[in-house]
């Protein structure tokens, strides 16, 4: 599988796997276990996760996956994010649904997950959202001193618009090296509002969250689905690809914004369908055909 540069110390897979859904999964340790080996045989070797994924539970459960083979982890790459407080049986303490930027949170949460993966860095910790009480101050000191102790090697954001990326990075001395955003054919928002054409600007490679819309579009009946599962279809017959996954993963590889699909599915089948989709190339007709059954008209 190809790889991508995001930082000089960070390569990571064209395709990184994510580990929200990780519960809904019903693995136990060993079949977690096998995901992850079997996904890595695929030549996806980086994850994607959040400190409040599964009610706070999904890094702990792959840590404690890890620890089953502990050579696993100079071979993969870990994603995890902070700055989302939830209530959850799992956090007593939180008082609420609240976001939490400050540097004492950051700091507390990276090192919390640190402890859930049994590992003693993390690859790449991204801001989960923007923040709007956030004191930019704070968090630069936060990413400063988790880079010092190495705790943290890279940082990131998710869901920022450009001037809140712009503003953030103002005040920090380490370069932000990806947004995590929502980008598919379902969803074209982050093509339309800046964010995907800011990402180029900067020379940053955005990762896409949702890149099946959430599955949403296999099984809707509105019209926006159907159209575009026409569309899908008949270019997958075009391309002579297996299913209209591909075809969507497809749309997103041939985006000259490099972006960066996050896999959703816990089915290795459908794993396999996505690596496979890099063989798929889309031509500018059958790109726009896409995005015009997305938007429900063509282009001006
Ligand atoms: P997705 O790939 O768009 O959706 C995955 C869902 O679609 C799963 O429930 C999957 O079910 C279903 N699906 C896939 N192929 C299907 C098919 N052919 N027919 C029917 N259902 C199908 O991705 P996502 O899970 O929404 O997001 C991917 C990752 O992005 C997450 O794991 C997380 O790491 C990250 N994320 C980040 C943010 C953020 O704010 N930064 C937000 C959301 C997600 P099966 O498992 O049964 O295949």
């Amino acid at each position: 599988m190809e790889r991508v540069m995001l930082a000089e110390n960070l390569e990571i897979s064209r395709f990184v796997h994510g580990y929200w859904r990780l519960n809904d999964w019903n693995l136990g340790k060993d079949q977690c276990l096998n995901l992850i080996k079997e996904t890595l045989a695929m030549g996806i070797t980086t994850f994607d996760h959040a400190d409040i994924y599964g009610s706070y539970t999904c890094e702990k459960l792959f840590g404690e996956t890890l620890k089953l083979e502990p050579g696993l982890r100079k071979e993969i790459e870990i994603i995890t994010k902070c700055g989302i407080v939830l209530k959850s049986p799992n956090r007593p303490l939180n008082n609420g649904h609240h976001y939490n930027t400050s540097k004492s949170h950051i700091i507390k949460s990276a090192e919390i997950s640190l402890k859930n993966f049994g590992t003693d860095y993390i690859d790449l910790l991204l801001i989960h959202r923007p923040d709007p009480f956030m004191d930019p101050h704070e968090v630069a000191e936060a990413f400063s001193d988790l880079k010092k102790s190495g705790k943290v090697r890279n940082f990131g954001v998710s869901n920022f618009l450009p001037h809140q990326y712009q503003m953030l990075q103002s005040y920090m001395d380490e370069k932000l090296i990806t947004n995590q955003v929502e980008i598919s054919a379902w969803n074209l928002e982050n093509m339309e509002n800046g964010v995907l054409d800011f990402a180029l600007e900067k020379r940053i490679k955005p990762m896409a969250w949702s890149p099946l819309g959430g599955g949403y579009i296999f099984k809707s009946n509105e019209e926006k689905a159907l159209r575009l599962r026409k569309t899908l279809e008949e270019i997958k017959m075009e391309l002579g690809a297996k299913k209209i996954d591909q075809v969507m993963y497809a749309w997103l590889l041939s985006h000259p914004g490099g972006i960066i699909p996050i896999i959703g599915s816990g089915n290795l089948g459908r794993v396999e369908l996505a690596c496979e989709s890099i063989d798929y190339k889309l031509t500018r007709a059958q790109w726009f055909r896409i995005y015009d059954a997305s938007r429900g008209r063509e282009v001006d």
